[in-house]
């Protein structure tokens, strides 16, 4: 016998939606996606305006906003796709290869 995850022991192919659908939306907040990433998005700070933008187009839910103001990256959820750098109006995010911070010891 072939020794299977416990979840696929729970839910097989039976019982997943026709066509692999997801059919809840947001809950990408319940997988921990970062760890495919292979660019990190940095921000300066100094020229964030707060609009929010990234917030907006991020399709992962991987922005931190508190009281109406970014607050930076969920890194845990963030899979490095780039749409925020290239949606901030200030051009405020740049994505830097993780490679560089493995390097740096982050
Ligand atoms: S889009 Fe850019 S300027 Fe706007 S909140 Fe995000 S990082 Fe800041
Ligand atoms: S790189 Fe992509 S997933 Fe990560 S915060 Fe930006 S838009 Fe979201």
């Amino acid at each position: 016998m072939v020794n299977m995850p416990e979840r696929w022991e729970q839910e097989s192919w039976e019982v997943l939606p026709p066509g692999g659908i997801i059919p809840e939306a947001g809950n990408s907040v319940r997988y921990e996606t970062g760890s495919w990433r292979a660019l990190r998005p940095v921000v300066d700070m100094e020229k964030c305006t707060h609009c929010m933008i990234c917030w907006l187009f991020c399709p992962d839910s991987a922005l931190l906003a508190e009281g109406g103001y970014f607050r930076g990256f969920a890194l845990s959820h963030c899979k490095g796709c780039g749409i925020c750098a290239l949606e901030c109006p200030p051009k405020c995010i740049r994505m830097v290869p993780e490679g560089s911070f493995a390097q740096e010891g982050a």
